[in-house]
Parts: C-alpha cells; structure tokens; sequence
C-alpha cells in the first residue's frame, strides 16, 4: 500500500527503527542494500541520499558513480528480526541519476517502463504468481560455509520426521506472512533437501519485489537452523533441480484478458496471441530466464523440467502449461524459469514476448497434449518442436538475434546483459572440470 511520508515518519518512531536498509537488484538480481541510520530517515523522503553506483555490477561506468536512490513508500517494511538495539526498515528504491532521470541500467526502472507500454497498449495489470524452489544443505560446523550435504532425505508432500527442513520451512512462511506475504501452499519438493514456497500472485512490479524480499527472508531464517537456502537451478546432478514457475496473466479493466468462455479452451484470442509471442520468443528470453551456466543443467530430460518449445492444455511436461482454472485465474504457467533469473528482467523480457504476440497477431502452434519425452527427433520436427537452448552460448546467441529482446530490456542493459554473460560463458569454457578428468585422464 502507498504510505504517505507522514506514516513513514510515524511507523519508525513507534516501532524503534534505527536503521534503513535501502534495496535495490543489480544486473545479475543480486539484492544491493546500503544501509543508513534513522537519522538520514528526512534526506531519503526527500530523494536526497546518494550512494556510488561504479561499484555496482552492470552500473559499471564513470559517469555512473553519482547515483540517487528513490524510495517507493509502498514497499516500507519493518523487518521482524530486530535486535535490543532497535528494528531495521527496508524501503525498495528506484535508481536515479543526478539529473533527475531514472536511470535505465536499473532493472527496476525498467520493468516500469515495459509495464507503461502495457497499459498504453490498453492493459492495467500483468499478474505474477511466482513458484520458487529452493534447497537446504547443511552449513559446516566448522566454518560457518555452506556444505552440499543435505538436510533430509524427504520427498514430494512428505511430513516430518523425514522431512527435517520442516520446521524451518515453517518458520520461514512465519516470517513471510509477519511481513504481509499471502503464502498459499509450501511443501516439500521431489528432491531430497528441496522446498517450494508458492505465494499469491500480484502485479509485475510487486510480484519481482516479493521475490527477492521472499529469497532474503529464506535465506535469513535458514541461516537461524544452521541451514544454507540456495537458489542456485541445480546444486546436484541426477537429481531435480529448482525452478520458479511463473504463473502470469493480463488484466484490462473488465478484469482477465485471457479468459474468453464462448472461445476455444475458454481462452480469449488475446490469449492465443500472447502465448505465440510467448513460444516464438521462448529461446531468446530463455538467457535472462535461465541466466547462469548452471541454469543449462536443470534443462535437461527426466527431472520435471522444461527442455523443448511447446505448450499444452493438459500435461505438464511442455515449457508452458494452461493450469485448468479459469475465470480470474485463467493463466499460463511458464515452466522454463529458474530462481537464479533477475525477477525484473525476466518479467519483462516474457511480457514484451506476449505483447509482441497480441502487436502482431502472432498464431501460436497447435497444443502439444502427449508426452513430448515419448517422441523421437523426427516426430518432434514434424511436429514443430524446437529445443530450448542447450547451454548459456546458444541461449545467449537466440537473445542477441532478437530485437524484442533489445525493446524488452532497453539498449543499456542489453548491452551490459550480453557482455557479463559473454565473460561469464568465457570463464567457463576454459574451465577443465572433474568430469573430464575422471572419463579422459586414464583413458587416453
Ligand atoms: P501448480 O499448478 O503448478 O501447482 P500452484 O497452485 O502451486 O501451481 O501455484 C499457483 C500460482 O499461480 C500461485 O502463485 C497463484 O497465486 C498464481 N495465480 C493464480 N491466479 C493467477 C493469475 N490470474 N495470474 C497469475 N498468477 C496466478
Ligand atoms: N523442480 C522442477 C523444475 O525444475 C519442477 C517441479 C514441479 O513441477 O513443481 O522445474
Ligand atoms: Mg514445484
Ligand atoms: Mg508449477
């Protein structure tokens, strides 16, 4: 809700909060805070407080030092693990330059800018219900880091005692409901040591800002159970690993532009053409979806994720899925997604995809309602099916061909987008892993 400067005022005085922490996302969706005391509380209201901003990946220009941080009232938060010396706020802020504008290498600003191009498309809402998954390992006794051993031996919908990461689970969807999350389902997930927390949808813009308050508070309250939460796609091999469905839908003022009861499926043709937009620009917004080399390992056949181009109104193998409500919730449920992506990115790289569809009338291929696992290469072809991308390389060489994607996430951060990413798949390559040594070392 929109707070007026005044109720801020009054909820920090009331609730002793001595510190502010300042939030925004980095090019990589790394949270970035710089933490200010009570006493700077007047010159933030006032969108006075500067910070540096050539220290922040993706930011990394000269002229990029002097930055502005913009709080947006509406995310003013009194975290619920302060400690004797006073409450911590946090305020999620929106970068700008000295000049007053805001500054388009910010992720954030920039979702607002694409979901302005929605609503001039004649749009009011683009609903997110995000699916995060997340593993627990077990922090070393030793030395406080992170181990990959794991905390249980549970499955999917199990109950303690298997499932030790139980309690912890519970405390965190605590926490998460003190901080005003409407959680709506959270389970054990098919993985050993593996969780899903799944919390009610809401605009794109509140929807990326819960999902990275949801990833601090996991990893706040793990850290409490001598736990190590990560979000990474796929700690293990040979087993699932961890994806965020994104659960989206368009709204316009007579309520969801999707649903349409007289048409096929009850789907709207609105429907129809954003979900072509959504399959013919699937590939390239896979390399801001699936960000990281080790997105790559999770997109593989036989562990519940996505690795070809299709959708169906059924089964839930393809990468898009019509979950079968309808109504308000009539949805797709994008399955490609993984908890490493940039929230605000990916947002607006999938809804600049559906907009190009309904922009263009873009037909999508017939529905895919068998297993696609079942078929071979060439029944795939025939039936249209392409692969999604099968590293961070080719994801990345799809995103640089396509000029949506250029539109989707402005020229500045494209740009900055493909040079880390290219550095990144660099490093990698050159990389010799233990797997090459254990097959080839003896061998030749
Ligand atoms: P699954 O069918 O994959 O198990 P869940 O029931 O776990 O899906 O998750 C459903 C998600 O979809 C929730 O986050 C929910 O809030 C969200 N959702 C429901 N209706 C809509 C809608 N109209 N637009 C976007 N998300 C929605
Ligand atoms: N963990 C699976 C994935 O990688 C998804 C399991 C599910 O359907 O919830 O996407
Ligand atoms: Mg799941
Ligand atoms: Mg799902």
């Amino acid at each position: 809700r929109q707070y007026t400067k005044d109720e801020i005022r009054k909820m920090a005085k009331e609730e002793n909060v001595r510190f502010l922490r300042l939030m925004f996302t980095d090019l990589f969706g790394i949270i970035k805070n710089v933490e200010v005391p009570i006493s700077q509380l007047e010159k933030l209201l006032d969108n006075k407080l500067m910070f540096d901003g050539s220290s922040i990946d993706g930011f990394v220009r000269i002229e990029e030092s002097d930055m502005y941080l913009y709080p947006d009232l509406s995310t003013w938060m009194i975290f619920p693990w302060g400690n004797e010396h006073g409450k911590i706020a946090r305020v999620i802020c929106e970068v700008y330059t000295p000049d007053g504008k805001p500054f388009e290498g910010d992720p954030r600003n920039n979702l607002i800018r694409v979901l302005k191009e929605m609503r001039d498309a004649g749009y009011t809402d683009f609903n997110i219900g995000p699916e995060p998954e997340f593993f627990l390992f077990k922090l070393d006794p030793e030395t406080g880091k992170p181990t990959t051993n794991l905390n249980d031996k549970g499955s999917y919908f199990d109950l303690a005692p298997m499932d030790l990461g139980e309690n912890c689970r519970r405390d965190i969807v605590l926490e998460l409901e003190n901080m005003g999350f409407d959680v709506e389902a959270s389970h054990h997930e098919v993985a050993p040591g593996q969780h899903e927390i799944d919390f009610k949808y809401a605009d794109a813009l509140a929807a990326a800002d819960n999902i990275q308050t949801f990833k601090l508070v996991v990893k706040t309250v793990a850290r409490k159970y001598n736990l190590h939460a990560t979000f990474m796609p796929k700690p293990l091999d040979g087993i699932n690993g961890s994806g965020m469905h994104l659960n989206m839908s368009l709204f316009h003022d007579k309520g969801n532009a999707f649903y349409d009861e007289k048409n096929e499926l009850q789907l709207s043709q609105e429907a129809y053409w954003f979900l072509g937009g959504l399959l013919k620009h699937a590939r390239s917004y896979t390399a801001v979806c699936d960000p990281i080399v080790n997105s790559y390992k999770r997109l593989v056949p036989g562990f519940e994720a996505p690795v070809y181009v299709a959708w169906s109104g059924s089964n839930r193998s393809p990468l898009i899925r019509v979950p079968s409500s309808r109504g308000l919730s009539t949805r797709f449920e994008l399955r490609s997604v993984d908890p490493s992506a940039n929230p605000y990115l990916a947002i607006a790289t999938v809804l600049e995809a559906g907009l190009d569809g309904i922009r263009n009338k873009i037909e999508p291929p017939k529905s895919i309602d068998r297993n696609i696992y079942r078929m071979n290469e060439e029944e795939r072809q025939d039936s249209n099916i392409q692969d999604l991308p099968s590293t961070l390389h080719n994801a990345l060489k799809a995103f640089e061909a396509d000029e949506v994607m250029k539109k989707a996430l402005g020229p500045h951060i494209y740009q900055s987008f493909l040079e880390a990413k290219g550095l990144e798949w660099a490093s990698y390559r050159q990389e010799v892993t233990q797997w090459e040594r254990d097959q080839y070392l003896e061998q030749y």
